[in-house]
Formats: C-alpha cells, structure tokens, sequence
C-alpha cells in the first residue's frame, strides 16, 4: 500500500495515521503528506533519557514514567498546590505544581503520565515542581516508547492540535515521505556548498541526532528560500532585459547643456555622476529599472526632473509617481515654477481631479499633448493611457512595491510594444539585506554628498519635564525669523495614553507657544484646506505647524529650522530620520528635539541612535534590526515574500551566497531549462513566478 502513497496523498494514507490525527492536522492547513514533511518545528527541547524511579538522581533533570496513585489540591488561587504521587513499581516521585488549580479536573488516580523536570530531595525522596507531563494513554505509551536522551521537535501548534498530535505523525510520515523527496539542487553544486541533500535537511529538522543537525538542516533550508527568490529575481531581470524594449532617448552635450540650463541650480558632484549613469543608460533601448537612493535632502528630485527633461526632449512623455497627494502636489508645483518659462507641458493627476476635467486630462495624455504627468497611484488605473511614456519615476519607492512597478510599466506598452525606462527614488535608505531581495532585480545608484550649505542636523533628547525649555527654544527661534514643525504621532488623542495634534496645537497655543501662530495641519483635512495650510506656512504666514506624520516626506521650506518631535518613541528610526529631514533644508543650523518618556532603556538607547548619527543607512540597518523587516516593509504592501525559514537579518550571509549563486545561474541557463533543471524551475515559478509576474512560463 505504501508504495501508491505521493507527497501529495492525503495524510490519512500512511499507515499509522488515524483519520482523526488528519482532520486535526487539516485544521493546520496540513492535508497533503508533503505539506507535513514541510511544516517544520519552531524549536527543540532537550528531553532526557527516560530511568527507573529508583536510579533517578536529585539536582538534575530527569524523566520518568508510572502512575499517579494519589492526588491532592491545596490553598486557593496563585497560592493553590496541586500534589501527586507517581510510582513505577521501583519508587515513586512527589509531583507539585503552584498556581495550576485546573489539574484538579485533569489528572486523577490510575492515570500513567510521563514527566521530566528538576528532581529535587523532599522528604527522603525525590520531588519536582511544575514538571512538563504528558499523559499517556495505551497507544501512545507503545508508540512512543522512546527512553533516550533526544532533541524533541517542538511544532507551532493549536489548541485542538498539540505538538505532540504533529510529532507523532512526523513519524509515521516521514519514513514513506523522506525517500520520494527529489532534490532540485544538482548534487555538485550541493557537495560544493556543503548543502545537505533536501530529504536529509528535512529529517535533521524533524528528528536531528544533535544541534549541529539542526543548524546544518536549517542552514540547506533557508538557503534554499533564499536561492528561489534569488533564481526568480535573476530570470525577471534577464526576461525584462531579453524580451522587452525601451524608447532609446537621445542625448547630445547640447540637449545636456540646455537641460541644465532648465534646473534652478548646479548640480552636486554625485548628482552629476547619477545623472550620467542614468543618462548612459536611457539612450539605450534596454529598458531601465533603476533605484536612485539617497539621503534626506539629497537632491534626487532634480535627478528625476533630469530624467523626464531627457525624454521630453526626445519628444516623449514621462511620468512622475508619488506615494501621497501632499508629495505629488509639491512636485507639481515645484516642477512647474521649475519649468515655467519652458515650453513643457505639465500636469498633476491625482484622486481628487475627477469628472469631465479628468476625462480631458486623460485625452490629452493620450494625444501627447502632456509632457511630463506627475500623480499618485492614480496614475496605475485602468484608463490612464500614455502617447509615449519613456520614463517612468516613481518616488519614495519603498511605499510601492514590485507590482506597482510592473503596472506602471505597461502604460508605455500599447504603441509597439515598448516599456518606459523606470527609476525608482527613495529617501528612506534602504537595509543592503532588503535591496538585495526585495529590490534584487533594480540597479542602483546612490547619491551620497547633500547640496552645499547645508548645515547638519543637531539632534536631541529631551524627558517631558524639560518640555518648556524645548518650547521657550522654539519662541526664541520664531522671534528671530524662523519657522518650526512640532510633530504628534496622531491626529486624536487617546486618554492616557496618547497626546494627538489637534490637542497639541490647542495646548501649545494657549500654552508654551501663546502669542504665536500655531496652525494645524493632518492627513485628514481637505486637499485644498491642507494646501493652503502648507503655502501660508511657506509664506512664513504661520510660525509654528503642528503636524502628524503627513510631513514626513518631500516637504520643503528651508526657513523651518527647528523639529519638535512630541512621544518620539512612538515612530520608527527610519521614519524619524525623514521627519527630521524637513528641518536642515536651508543655510541656518537646524536642530530637532525628540521628546519622550523613557519608557524603557532600551526605547531610550533607541532614540539616542538619532542624536548621534545622520546617517540615514546607518538608522535604516537598525531600524531594521529592531524591529524586523515584517513592520516596516508590510509583505503585502512591499510584495516581498514571507519566508518560512530563512531570517533576512540572521541569514544575510546566506543570502549574498544565494544572490550571487542565482546570477551565476541565470547567467549560464537564463531559463533554467537545460536537463537536469527542470525540478528548480518549476519551483522557482510556483514560489515567485506569481509576484515577479514571470512571463507565461509558469
Ligand atoms: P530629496 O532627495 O530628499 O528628494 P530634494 O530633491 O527634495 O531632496 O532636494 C532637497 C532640497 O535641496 C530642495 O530644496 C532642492 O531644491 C535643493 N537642491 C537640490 N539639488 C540642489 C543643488 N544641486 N544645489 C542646491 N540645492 C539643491
Ligand atoms: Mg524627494
């Protein structure tokens, strides 16, 4: 019978299986016999070597079976006790548990348990408090009669379904299992990585001999994750560059000169360099997918306008895409006071331009009477149509993720076939780990020197108790000319708890800040109320604006010179990072203040990383170490893929071998369809073919 039995049969097939240990492992999502083999076990415990109750000794953890002849509750609540007796024929050992009042209606006389703990001297015997138990029933006991020492796999378990249930028919699956396990790695290419083989990674995780079994499982296991993602990016990128096309721009030294003739400034020396490494690149017609990172305030605005002068000049179109409507308001605006004594069109698209006035923009997108479109994620829908989009920017990209870029590129695709150049900005640096995976298939070019004149950021702390001083600071800076931002991290507040922007602003005006003009402005005011509010501070018509976090990218008036940043705690570094890169933007010192209580040390030392450095790649690496990459680039947001084994900040070794590994790979069999290929392939398209939208291949 065993030999009909496929990874994909129902787990009810093996032999030993009860149908009720499978309608449990269904409710984990586990049907299938392959499915179990690849739930693995979140850890390991130690379980020591089973003994006769007589050979047990004191001070050492010990386990034994027998049966409970006697038990026994006492006291009440936290201070109750739960006794019982257990003996094997050879002896007996005293059972306690505190505070565990419910084993009065679980455990009774006559029942075997298996128990393992601390045996400690009581009474002239031996005792252990709050042993692990299991209870032992007929059929179990037979089954697990396993008296050595061992790692026992610990598997994410549910009420209905403990561990123990999942390890007990691991057992019985894996030996039908582990021998139909086909490895998609080559064997050569295993032995030279000291991979072990997928079936054996598998059993060290689910039944190791030791720890090093364990590591080395894992280690094949989460390199093997890594490797997929990074076979899958690799092929998306040959794909992209094999299959698909780009306008080839044109740029002369005399479309160079009367570009820079356009911008209000001379360009930074790395400006320069990124300008010319985009500029290589977009007279090509292999189509860009380039990332442009650089630091708060470092000018990658200018770059982007660089990009879609270039292919205005060509006579092309471009777009220019923003995560909020505030961002792409002020790009608009910039870019046309920028532009506006040129000869070039340009328009803002965003959710608030609707109706008949929508319909025409969009009519002359299509007939090219737009040059350069700039919006947000309004420009992704369906009836967006380009005459000829050549490049695509989209900003601050770590808001959008692999699809998005995908969409944007098909808006260049209806006349012949062709896809626009698209470069992707983001002022939130991004960790190496994440580059790597999430943005594996960008090339990329760093700006890494800030406009001349710019003065550095003093950053500080401050408890609340010092809150006057940080404000009589901030007065005095309004009284000489300047401006300031004083940030919440909500717009309500939440008593007790939480101190929201529209309190603040009421608080400071009456308070610390009277006589001042505090204004107030949120994501959930009206465009147009929001706009106006952010022009008049621009006029230095306001002195203090009270904000949440929709000033956290893009906004630019170089007189705000002060940052008060209220319950600092409560946002992340990164986040805190482009916050403070509103203030620093002109020629004066600028400083910002982070309040907070110090909850903890840790929250503390946290927020001192700010008053340190102003190295955004630096904040952006422990950002990601605090706090894990799952928070900040939301999978579902980012399009990165969850990972069932590996850890992109444990593992980054890993995946440096995996993303070299896979250009290696790619290089030699860029569709991985040479013999011996086809069982990678194949997982590499059911993994990430979906996401990388990789062709019709899969
Ligand atoms: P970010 O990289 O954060 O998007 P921006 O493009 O908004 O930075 O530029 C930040 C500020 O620096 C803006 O006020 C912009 O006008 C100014 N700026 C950009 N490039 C230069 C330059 N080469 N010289 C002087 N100022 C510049
Ligand atoms: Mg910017």
């Amino acid at each position: 019978m065993s030999e009909r039995i496929a990874l994909t049969s129902p787990i009810a097939d093996v032999p030993g299986v009860r149908d009720q240990t499978a309608r449990d492992l269904a409710t984990l999502g586990l049907r299938a016999v392959g499915q179990l083999v690849a739930y693995l076990p979140s850890r390991h415990e130690h379980e020591e070597a089973e003994a006769p109750m007589s050979e047990l000794a004191p001070d050492h953890i010990v386990s034994a079976r027998g049966e409970i002849t006697s038990c026994r509750l006492s006291g009440y609540g936290k201070r109750s006790r739960f006794q019982a007796v257990l003996s094997d024929g050879t002896g007996r050992l005293d059972l306690v548990w505190f505070n565990a009042p419910y084993l009065r209606g679980k455990l009774h006389p006559g029942m075997r348990l298996r128990v393992q703990g601390k045996a400690k001297t009581y009474n002239h015997g031996l005792q252990i408090a709050n042993p692990k138990y299991e209870v032992l029933s007929d059929e179990i006991e037979t089954d697990s009669d396993k008296t050595e020492a061992r790692l026992r796999p610990i598997y994410p378990a549910s009420e209905r379904v403990p561990s123990r249930v999942i390890e007990q028919a691991v057992v019985k699956v894996l030996p039908v299992a582990l021998p139909m396990i086909a490895d998609h790695l080559p064997e050569t290419f295993r032995t030279e990585r000291d991979l072990p083989d997928l079936s054996d990674a598998y059993r060290m995780m689910h039944a190791p001999e030791n720890e090093e079994e364990i590591a080395r499982g894992r280690r094949r296991l989460a390199y093997d994750e890594l490797l997929m993602l990074q076979l899958g990016v690799a092929m998306k990128r040959y794909q992209l560059r094999d299959s698909q096309r780009a306008p080839a721009l044109r740029a002369s030294p005399a479309s160079h000169d009367k570009i820079l003739s356009m911008l209000p400034f001379t360009l930074t020396g790395a400006q320069q360099r990124v300008v010319g490494e985009l500029s290589d690149e977009l007279t090509r017609d292999i189509p860009s997918n380039r990332l442009i990172q650089g630091d708060v305030g470092s000018g990658k605005t200018m770059v982007a306008l660089y990009a879609m002068l270039l292919a205005v000049e060509s006579n092309h179109q471009a777009a220019l895409m923003a995560p909020t409507e505030i961002l792409a308001e002020q790009h608009f605006e910039s870019i046309s006071r920028t532009l506006a004594n040129q000869d070039v069109r340009v328009e803002l698209l965003t959710g608030s331009v609707i109706g008949g006035d929508r319909d025409a923009m969009l009519a002359r997108l299509e007939e090219g009477k737009i040059d350069i479109l700039i919006g947000t994620h309004a420009l992704l829908t369906e009836h967006v149509r380009f005459n000829s989009l050549a490049v695509a920017i989209i900003d601050e990209q770590h808001r959008f993720g692999v699809e998005q870029r995908a969409v944007l590129r098909t808006k260049g695709e209806d006349e012949g076939g062709m896809t626009p150049h698209v470069v992707v900005m983001t002022a939130t640096p991004i960790p190496r780990t994440v580059s790597l995976t999430l943005f594996g298939d960008l090339d990329v070019s760093t700006i890494d020197e800030l406009p001349p004149g710019r003065q550095p950021i003093e950053t500080t702390y401050s408890p609340p108790e010092d809150r006057e001083q940080v404000y009589q600071a901030v007065r005095r800076r309004v009284e000489s000319g300047e401006q300031a931002y004083v940030v919440a991290p909500a717009i309500d507040s939440e008593s007790g708890v939480l101190v929201g922007a529209r309190d603040l602003q009421r608080e400071l005006e009456d308070g610390f800040l009277s006589g001042l003009r505090v204004a107030l402005v949120h994501g959930r005011l009206k465009r147009n109320t929001r706009e106006h509010i952010m022009e008049r501070f621009r006029r230095g018509l306001i002195d203090v604006l009270v904000a949440t976090t929709v000033i956290e990218v893009g906004v630019d008036v170089p007189n705000a010179t002060v940052m008060v940043v209220e319950q600092a705690d409560r946002f992340g570094l990164a986040q805190l990072h482009q916050l403070r890169g509103r203030v620093g933007r002109g020629s004066k010192a600028s400083e910002c203040v982070l309040i907070s209580s110090p909850v903890t040390t840790d929250g503390v030392e946290r927020l001192k990383i700010m008053t340190k450095t102003g190295d955004g790649f630096r904040i952006a690496e422990r950002d990601f170490e605090i706090r894990g990459p799952g928070e900040i680039f939301g999978s579902k947001q980012s399009g990165l893929p969850p990972f069932r084994v590996a850890d992109l900040i444990r593992d980054t070794d890993l995946l440096a071998r995996a993303r070299t590994d896979a250009q290696e790979w790619i290089r030699r069999s860029p569709e991985l369809s040479f013999e011996g290929e086809i069982l990678v392939q194949q997982r590499v398209l059911k993994t990430h073919g979906r996401w990388l939208g990789l062709g019709d291949t899969g």
